[in-house]
C-alpha cells in the first residue's frame, strides 16, 4: 500500500479550484458567488456594475417565459469574397458557431412581452463581435417585414462592433437595405423600439439603432461610431468625460431615454402601452 500523495498542488491548479463558482466584479472588484451574477443577469448585486450579457440571457431577460418562436433560424453566412486575413472567413465563422452556440450575430423572431405579442431581435456580441454581415442585415429586413405583415411592434435590442469587414462592400450595402424596410415599416405606423446595448457603434450605430420611434439605452453602454481611441488619436484632442456613453447621449438628445438592465422589461412594456393602438 502506498503513502498518500501529499504534495500540494501547484499554483497553476490552485487557479483552476473554485473556477466558475466565485467570480470577481468588474465594478468594484468584490468576489462574489457566479450564481449571484447569472440570477442577476449579470448585473453586479453590490454597485451595480452591467458585465455583458449575451443574447440567451436578453432572451430569458426581456422575453416571457424566455421563449421565442425563431424566424430565419437556419441562414448561415457564406464567404462570397474567398476573404482571408491570416485565418479564412470559414474558419472564423465555425470557430463563432461552436463557441456561441449560435448560427449568426442575431435572433429574431415572434415573442411575447408581458402578454403583448411582439417581433423581436437580439444580437448575439459573443458571435464575431455582433458584427452586421449580409446575413444579419436579412434578418433584420425580414424582422421589420414579417412585423408589418403580422401587424406586431418590432422590438430590437443591439451589441455590435459594426459592420463586418470580412463581406466586404456586402456588408455596408446592409446598412442602407435595413433602414429602408425600416422605413416601409414606418409607413404601418407601427412602432419600433431600439434598445441601444453594450456597445452599440460602427455600422449598426449608423444606421438603425437611431432610428426607433423610441431609443433606449442601457446605462453606461458605449454607444457611437468610431471608439474613443480612433478619435483622439485622429483629432489629437482629449475627449469630454462619459464621451460617447449612454448617459453623455442623454444629455446631448442622441437617445430618449437611459435605464437599467433590470428595468429594461417594464420600460418596454410602458412604451409598447403607450404606443400600440
Ligand atoms: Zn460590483
Amino acid at each position: 500500500m502506498a503513502w498518500p500523495d501529499k504534495t500540494p498542488p501547484d499554483a497553476s491548479e490552485k487557479q483552476t479550484l473554485g473556477k466558475g463558482v466565485f467570480r470577481k466584479c468588474d465594478g468594484c472588484d468584490f468576489t462574489l458567488p457566479a450564481e449571484d451574477l447569472v440570477r442577476n443577469f449579470e448585473v453586479c448585486p453590490r454597485c451595480e456594475h452591467h458585465h455583458k450579457l449575451g443574447s440567451e440571457g436578453w432572451q430569458q431577460l426581456i422575453c416571457d417565459h424566455g421563449v421565442l418562436d425563431e424566424w430565419d433560424e437556419g441562414l448561415e453566412p457564406t464567404d462570397p469574397l474567398g476573404f482571408s486575413d491570416g485565418k479564412s472567413y470559414r474558419e472564423r465563422i465555425r470557430a463563432s458557431q461552436l463557441k456561441s452556440g449560435v448560427r449568426e450575430g442575431i435572433q429574431v423572431g415572434r415573442s411575447e412581452l408581458k402578454g403583448r405579442p411582439i417581433a423581436y431581435g437580439c444580437f448575439n456580441f459573443g458571435f464575431m463581435g455582433g458584427s452586421m454581415g449580409s446575413v444579419v442585415g436579412e434578418k433584420i429586413t425580414r424582422l421589420f417585414e414579417r412585423g408589418a405583415a403580422a401587424r406586431l411592434p418590432v422590438v430590437l435590442l443591439q451589441a455590435s462592433g459594426g459592420a463586418r469587414m470580412q463581406e466586404g462592400i456586402l456588408s455596408l450595402m446592409q446598412m442602407a437595405k435595413s433602414v429602408a424596410a425600416r422605413e416601409r415599416y414606418r409607413a404601418t405606423g407601427l412602432p419600433f423600439i431600439s434598445c441601444l446595448l453594450h456597445p452599440t457603434t460602427g455600422g449598426v450605430a449608423a444606421s438603425f439603432a437611431f432610428l426607433g420611434d423610441v431609443n433606449v439605452a442601457e446605462a453606461k453602454a458605449l454607444i457611437g461610431f468610431a471608439g474613443p481611441r480612433v478619435i483622439e488619436s485622429t483629432l489629437r484632442q482629449k475627449l469630454p468625460r462619459g464621451f460617447q456613453r449612454a448617459e453623455f447621449l442623454l444629455d446631448h438628445g442622441m437617445v430618449d431615454m437611459v435605464c437599467s438592465r433590470l428595468e429594461m422589461k417594464s420600460r418596454l412594456a410602458t412604451l409598447l402601452g403607450h404606443l400600440c393602438q
